[in-house]
């Protein structure tokens, strides 16, 4: 499988094994196009070292995925997976600054302070109509889409993680989403951590992929690892949901020497999976 994976954890973040360059061994192994690291960024302002590391750990996170770049030019990239929350913008926007990553993971994992996706929190479903559940959350991931802060919107539909689906179709709610992701320029990523969660189905499903084609929406693959055995897992599923809701091609992200952030290239994943 030739598709780079831009999603995976390290030991750092608290919840996952590895380090980085074992990540990148897992992804030589499995001939995979590339390999973004993109730990999480640091909870501001509630840190919690069950789900990321540390601000003081940065630039030794940093120093590593670097010195791994120069042992394999063009095949690793230094990403980070940053939360989208109304209530710590200023400050994840402050700390995104300070490092040159090649690329931003902006996921929503909060409703205000419920972390919806957390399984410590999950009586948090009891106490709230689904479908506003699911509306909120579609906001926020938009709103995230037009912060300009992010490369890639990680799990898209993330809030299906343990089975909770809305009453209705949202068809309203995710026609805007997917014109705001469509209008931002964001990429999306298919991730296949989902297919391991309860609802046992990748981000986002093939009926958003659908429409996010239709919206001349960019793609790209991650596994969320948070281990090395998890590297490209399930790819041959995620580029046959993307071939089947349209897509040909996948976003390729190259590191551009002295510039923030990659450039995006577009490759054809028909020959990616040969
Ligand atoms: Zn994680
Ligand atoms: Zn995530």
């Amino acid at each position: 499988m030739l598709l780079p994976d831009y999603h995976t954890h390290t030991v750092r973040c608290g919840h996952a094994s590895g380090v980085p360059s074992e990540y990148v061994a897992a992804a030589k192994a499995q001939h995979l196009r590339g390999i973004g690291i993109a730990d999480h960024l640091p909870l501001l302002p509630e840190p919690d070292p069950e789900i990321s590391m540390d601000v003081a750990d940065l630039p030794a996170y940093v120093d590593e995925v670097q010195a791994l770049q120069s042992d394999f030019p063009g095949y690793v990239l230094l990403g980070i997976e940053a939360d989208y929350r109304p209530a710590t913008l200023p400050e994840v926007t402050a700390l995104l600054r300070e490092y040159p990553f090649d690329y931003v993971i902006g996921s929503v994992h909060h409703l205000g302070a419920w972390g919806f996706d957390d399984p410590r929190q999950m009586d948090g479903y009891d106490q709230r109509d689904i479908d506003d559940v699911w509306t909120e959350y579609f906001e926020l991931v938009g709103d995230a889409a037009e912060s300009g802060l992010f490369t890639i919107l990680g799990h898209l539909d993330l809030v299906k993680k343990f089975g909770y689906r809305a009453t209705r179709l949202l068809d309203k709610e995710l026609d805007r989403l997917v014109q705001r992701v469509g209008r931002s320029g964001v990429l999306v990523e298919i991730n296949t951590a989902g297919l391991h969660r309860p609802v046992k189905e990748a981000y986002p499903t093939l009926e958003i992929l659908r429409r996010l084609f239709a919206a001349g929406v960019g793609i790209t693959f991650g596994s969320d690892a948070h281990k090395p055995a998890e590297v490209g897992r399930d790819f041959a599923h995620a580029a046959a949901l993307a071939a089947e809701a349209g897509y040909r091609q996948f976003a390729y992200l190259e590191a551009m020497p002295g510039t923030v952030r990659a450039r995006v290239r577009y490759e054809n994943f028909e020959a990616a999976v040969q």
